[in-house]
């Protein structure tokens, strides 16, 4: 049975969420002629996905998501060509920078590692060549890995420059227009939000720290968590570097932007409150990432930081993403649960779903993320 929701349907697929994952599945599915309607429950980039570090990083990957993140990485450089525009990134290079010669014995082993996987990006530098791409780093610094393609881009941009691409391929965007319920009738996901009910019958859910609770109504149960994410930002100080920079041996996310201004977060959390929809920033917590950051680069010492803020992000056990079918309710794709580090697979994650949607298969190996990979731990 069909349900009659007055509503413009006839799509191809519904997709929750207008955060990166959905807008670029909605962009890629328009891209190859299907008819896709996108519904968000605020406005589009309204979290994790526009309020990021904007770090485009393949550098210190979980094994399982190197291919995916090459790939995407990929798609980043080739954007103008993809999407009509560059979605403001820049190929600056990524750095992870050793303290101490242990930290550095470390990094070689993850590089030898990779190199026997036949990945050959992450590439080890002494002190003297970390001097040479960031002359104001500590002399402490005995080396690290560096990725020359990585980058950065402005995450508000980056998922509007994908938005207008989808747009223009005909995708519909309804903005605070919350999904409720799903439910399959017949031959159809049935979408209830507070305009009506939409209907199409594939379903992606990109519902970032919400995704859990709709994979649940379809029978997917997951041991995902919502947590906060925070940032800060200084002042503008005389430009001094040019790549983005992490540590090996804690938490570190550092880029200077054309303007001057410092932003400084990697990993850093707090609260979340996911019925009220923002995060809370926690204040006590932001010294240690300041910290971090003055034994770096010691001249920056004394600079003020003008402001920080929290997002909301899925947190899964093992910090991988959920990409795939669900192996329950049929034609539902879940894309979520991407850990503070979904930003750069944005372009490559809507790619995968529009290839499970219209091939039933993705040509990347996608079965480390599948949903039930944590059913013995839902189970107890
Ligand atoms: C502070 C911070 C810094 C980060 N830094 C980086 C970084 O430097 N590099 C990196 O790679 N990653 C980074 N990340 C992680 C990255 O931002 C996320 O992994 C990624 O944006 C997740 O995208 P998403 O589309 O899955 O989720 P989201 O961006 O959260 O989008 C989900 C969307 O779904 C909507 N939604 C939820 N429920 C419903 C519903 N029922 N109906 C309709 N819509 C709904 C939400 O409103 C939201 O807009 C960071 C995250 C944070 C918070």
């Amino acid at each position: 049975m069909k349900r009659d929701t007055g509503l413009p349907n006839g799509s191809d697929v519904v997709v929750i969420g207008g955060g990166f994952h959905g807008m670029s599945s909605a962009y890629h599915l328009a891209s190859c002629g299907a008819k896709v309607t996108l519904l968000e429950a605020e406005y589009c980039a309204r979290h994790a996905s526009g309020v990021n570090a904007g770090g485009v990083r393949t550098l210190g990957r979980h094994h399982a998501e190197v291919p995916l993140a090459r790939a995407s990485l990929d798609l980043w450089h080739r954007l103008p060509e993809l999407i009509g525009e560059d979605g403001s990134f820049v190929a600056s290079g990524q750095f992870q920078v050793a303290e101490s010669p242990q930290e550095l014995d470390k990094l070689r082993g993850r590089v030898a590692a990779l190199n026997a996987l036949g990945y050959t990006h992450e590439v080890i530098v002494d002190a003297q060549q970390v001097r040479e791409i960031a002359p104001r780093l500590a002399r402490h610094v005995v080396g690290g890995i560096w990725v020359k393609d990585d980058g950065h881009a402005v995450p508000f941009r980056a998922v509007t420059a994908f938005r207008h691409a989808a747009q223009r391929l005909g995708a519909q965007i309804h903005e605070a227009t919350p999904a409720q319920t799903i439910e399959r009738v017949g031959d159809q996901w049935c979408v209830t939000t507070p305009h009506g009910v939409f209907t199409a019958p594939w379903l992606v859910n990109a519902a970032g720290a919400w995704a859990g609770e709709l994979a649940a109504q379809a029978g997917d149960s997951v041991p995902m968590k919502p947590g906060g994410l925070m940032l800060m930002i200084t002042q503008r100080v005389p430009h001094f570097i040019e790549p983005v920079l992490g540590a090996a041996g804690r938490p570190l996310s550092f880029k200077q932007f054309a303007n001057g201004t410092v932003l400084i977060g990697g990993g850093l959390r707090c609260e979340a409150d996911v019925v009220q929809r923002h995060g809370d920033v926690d204040f006590f917590r932001l010294p240690s990432s300041a910290k971090t950051v003055t034994d770096l680069f010691p001249h920056l010492a004394g600079i003020n930081v003008v402001r920080a803020w929290a997002g909301v992000e899925a947190f899964m056990p093992d910090e991988i993403p959920v990409i795939g079918m669900s192996p329950r309710a049929p034609q539902l794709v879940h894309i979520f649960g991407f850990s503070a580090h979904g930003f750069e697979l944005g372009p490559i994650g809507g790619r995968i779903v529009a290839e499970l949607v219209l091939e039933g298969q993705s040509s990347l190996p996608i079965a480390p993320f599948a949903v039930d990979r944590f059913a013995s731990v839902t189970a107890r």
